[in-house]
């Protein structure tokens, strides 16, 4: 049954045939089991354009943890992975190939286009998933989703036809985000949000009457050209004469009202504030109040239109300073201050973003943020870590409609189809032959797509045959258990998949969102393109295996937090599987017996209880931590006891039980030694899956392949808690020993006489092999009080006992006094050296900061290790 392990463990061959024999045994598929309880995740889609990077790297690693946990623990465990269609970003990058050829999307037509998009994402699609199973990712691949496949596509029909049916999807005319850069709408959650610096404009509005002006107060004066009215707060009794007159728009000189309207902050500038209707989300409520005239000057491109008069063809910018250059020319510009303000940038190309008037699509949020936010206040689904609940909750409440048309081609198209003949807009799941009020076949489509988001939005459901609620698998595996992400997405995607999931399938999607936060890099900044800081996760694979990897991720992982990377950390990791790897080599190769079982309890001895004890207490706590989503404390857990308690420990107790004569006691330790070391790859194995199961493959083991093996479970008769305080009292000895021994300088091959003064003398005198071996003691004496002379004597203390040794069996001396003045004397020379350098005003002037600073360093050290050597001198004199 066992094979023998080769001498170097080598993650990159090991990882690929692993991963092939996983994916050959079909162990990710996932079917519905009656005898088993569902536990389901859902991959957050990464781009179909992307690359893995760090944040997928954490993504991947943090749910592949969870599903092989619950795996293992039984349950019909279901990772459903996919790739989001990304509109924008997909349409850029094609577009983008085009140019070099010369052709823009407008010389294809939409059609060609979109087959030009589709062969792209045939051809690069598939990159971020192959680069997903190096990570080891353990996704059902069968059930790969799409967001623009036929089920998604059918789902977001749906979505579009009940929303609308409902009243809750509705065309208007309102101010929405507009990148003029990608000519396209933004929802609130793509704007970014920037300090910058900029001006306050004071500029004089003359009165109609005749009888004096209006200072108004602007950030932004290019937009006066459509202004209709000026409006100041109702309590301001600077300005209550006024209200009802008219004044004179300089530079167009059109007659606009004066308003009242508590919008109008007392403090803003002079009080006075330019309505704007077209280009101002808040004038255009103010507009909607006084019925003031909607005038749109900026064209999609930013771009001064035809209602701009002498400007039109500026873009914004050029025209911000032509006007001002004409205001003051003119005597209406009265000042200027500096002002910084909160401008909203493209979260893709980090122009400004201009509010816009225009006829888009939006889905009315209040009735459909109202459940979702009672889902969460109810605790049908919890964020972990908890104080997430408060972003989710305020984003929601202050929720505005959601702006879902964007003027691109690739995606879902809008199932909107106008009449040309009596104006009806026909909104169907079919694509729509005649006008469903008058029957004429003289109506178009609407030309945009939904923004990505929406479909993105129906995630959890729509990769589980929804809308076909009778679908079995809908019905077992749906709602899903876990979702897990970043937190910077919480108000794109969770909270959409939330009330989406509540709204179309009466539950919420998920009970978890567990949120986890950004890598970044040794220096603690975000890893970007433009700072060529990024780590690239598969070189990290490639260079010390996806193992190392992993375990980097989840280590020091704790939920919601950012967290540093450090290449360091995945060299370290590197080390702990070797270790495993020769521990797991040397128990094999002392290994007679070929199955894996325990030996009665009676023949177990302290050393096999305490490990065992100590595994089950491991055991019991590392499931409490997955199950409170602890990934990090767990995983630092089965670190710890793998590295300091098996390979530390236990195999150098063992060690000379396997070599001794006593075949019962050698039969024990092989048998706890083969034991332990299944029961431990078992509870790495969802951390560092590849190496767990390419050692477990090898021992002696009942069952196919670790990844479907049974995880762990604490046994009450495998507690020792007395013989596992006693080895520890025993280990505190052999510590303290060790340290004491090498602060002296005493070499191994010096062994001694150890006294052991304790109240414990049952504990101690089960130690005295222990101490033989592990503490080099020729000859152990364990005492009830001190031995004689032991002032005499080298000693050091732990919680429950003195240990002496006497100086003359450690030392020799005359020989050792020698030693120490010849090294004394050697420091001293140094010592002189560096502090004549140092005193050497021409070195200290002329020598580069980092050399003197190396010289201090060197004469520091010397001068403590020249106190270290007289205090030792001091000790052996008083012998
Ligand atoms: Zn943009
Ligand atoms: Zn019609």
């Amino acid at each position: 049954m066992s094979k023998e392990l080769p001498k170097v463990y080598d993650p990159k061959e090991v990882e690929q045939s692993i991963y092939q024999m996983w994916m050959d045994k079909g162990y990710f598929h996932t079917e519905r089991d009656p005898e088993k309880k569902p536990f389901t995740i859902v991959m957050p889609p990464p781009n179909v354009t992307g690359q893995l990077h760090m944040g997928h790297a954490m993504d991947t690693s943090l749910q592949d943890v969870l599903i092989r946990y619950k795996r293992m623990q039984g349950y019909a465990a279901l990772w459903v992975p996919g790739v989001d269609h990304a509109g924008i970003a997909t349409q850029i990058k094609v577009e983008e190939e085009l140019r070099k050829e010369g052709v823009t999307r407008y010389d294809l037509g939409r059609e060609k286009f979109l087959e030009k998009v589709w062969d792209w994402k045939r051809k690069f699609g598939n990159r971020i998933v192959e680069q997903q199973k190096k990570l080891g990712s353990s996704c059902d691949w069968d059930r790969h989703a799409f967001t623009m496949d036929e089920t998604c596509s059918k789902a977001v029909r749906k979505v579009f036809v009940d929303l609308y049916k409902k009243d809750l999807i509705y065309k208007g005319s309102r101010i929405i985000n507009w990148c003029p850069h990608c000519t396209t709408a933004l929802s609130d959650a793509e704007v970014e949000y920037v300090d910058k610096p900029g001006h306050i404009w004071n500029i004089r509005y003359p009165l109609t009457d005749g009888s004096g002006d209006i200072v108004i107060a602007t950030t932004r004066p290019e937009t006066m050209l459509g202004d209709t009215g000026v409006a100041v707060n109702p309590a301001d009794e600077r300005y209550q004469h006024l209200v009802g007159k008219t004044c004179i728009l300089p530079l167009v000189n059109k007659e606009i009202p004066i308003v009242a309207d508590d919008y109008v902050e007392l403090d803003f500038g002079t009080g006075c504030v330019k309505m704007t209707p077209a280009h101002d989300p808040n004038d255009f409520e103010v507009g909607l109040r006084h019925n003031l005239e909607v005038i749109r000057v900026l064209d999609d491109a930013g771009k001064v239109n035809e209602n701009g008069g002498a400007y039109q063809g500026l873009d914004r910018y050029e025209a911000r300073k032509k006007i001002v250059e004409d205001l003051e020319q003119q005597g209406y510009l009265v000042s200027v201050e500096d002002y910084s303000h909160n401008v909203g940038t493209c979260y893709r190309c980090h122009n400004d973003v201009e509010p816009i008037i225009s006829a888009q699509w939006f889905v009315k949020m209040k009735p459909l943020a109202e459940p979702a936010i009672a889902a969460v206040r109810s605790g049908e689904t919890r964020f972990v870590p908890e104080r997430f609940t408060k972003n989710y909750i305020n984003w929601m409440e202050n929720l505005h409609d959601w702006c879902i048309s964007r003027q691109l081609w690739w995606g879902h198209q809008i199932p909107a189809w106008y009449c040309a003949d009596c104006g009806h807009t026909t909104v169907s799941m079919e694509d729509a032959t005649e006008c469903e009020a008058c029957h004429s076949k003289n109506i178009t489509r609407d030309e945009d797509v939904l923004d990505t988001w929406f479909s993105s939005a129906l995630w959890p459901f729509e990769t589980l045959a929804w809308p076909d609620t009778e679908h079995p698998d809908y019905q077992y595996f749906y709602p899903t258990d876990v979702l897990v992400t970043g937190y910077d997405i919480i108000t794109f995607w969770v909270s959409r998949m939330i009330f989406s999931g509540v709204e179309h399938t009466g539950k919420a999607p998920f009970h978890t969102v567990l949120i986890h936060g950004l890598v970044r890099d040794n220096l603690g900044r975000k890893m970007s393109k433009s700072l060529g800081n990024g780590i690239d996760p598969l070189e990290m694979i490639d260079k010390y295996g996806s193992d190392a990897l992993r375990m980097n991720m989840i280590t020091n992982n704790s939920p919601g937090n950012d967290m540093r990377f450090y290449v360091e950390r995945c060299e370290a990791m590197r080390n702990f599987a070797n270790k495993i790897w020769n521990a797991s080599r040397y128990v094999m190769m002392n290994l007679t017996i070929d199955k894996n079982e325990l030996p009665p309890l009676e023949k177990l001895e302290i050393s096999d209880k305490w490990i065992l004890s100590k595994l089950n207490t491991t055991i019991a706590e590392v499931t409490e931590n997955l199950d409170k989503y602890e990934l990090g404390v767990a995983v630092s857990k089965v670190y710890d006891f793998i590295w300091d308690s098996y390979c530390d420990w236990y195999i150098e107790l063992t060690k000379a039980r396997l070599y001794a004569e006593n075949e019962e006691s050698k039969q024990v330790a092989q048998k706890v030694l083969l034991y332990v070391l299944d029961q431990f790859l078992r509870l790495l194995h969802p951390f560092m899956p590849f190496i767990s199961e390419e050692i477990w493959q090898a021992i002696p083991h009942e069952g196919e392949a670790l990844i479907i093996a049974k995880w762990p479970e604490y046994r009450e008769e495998l507690r020792f808690k007395e013989e596992e305080a006693a080895m520890e009292s025993i280990m505190n000895a052999i510590r303290a020993i060790r340290n004491r021994r090498s602060e002296m300088n005493v070499p191994p091959s010096k062994k001694c006489t150890l006294y052991v003064s304790t109240e414990k003398r049952d504990v101690f005198e089960a130690g005295i092999p222990f101490f033989q071996r592990l503490a080099y003691a020729e000859q152990v004496v364990v005492l009830a009080g001190d031995p004689a002379d032991h002032e005499q004597m080298a000693s050091c203390i732990t919680a429950d006992a003195k240990l002496y040794m006497p100086m003359s069996q450690l030392v020799d001396k005359e020989k050792e006094l020698a030693r120490i003045a010849k090294e004394k004397a050697k420091a001293q020379q140094d010592m002189a050296r560096y502090e004549s350098k140092l005193q050497n005003e021409k070195f200290i002037s002329r020598a580069p900061e980092a050399v003197v600073h190396a010289e201090r360093e060197k004469f520091a050290k010397v001068k403590a290790l020249y106190a270290q050597l007289c205090e030792a001198e001091e000790r052996l004199n008083k012998i």
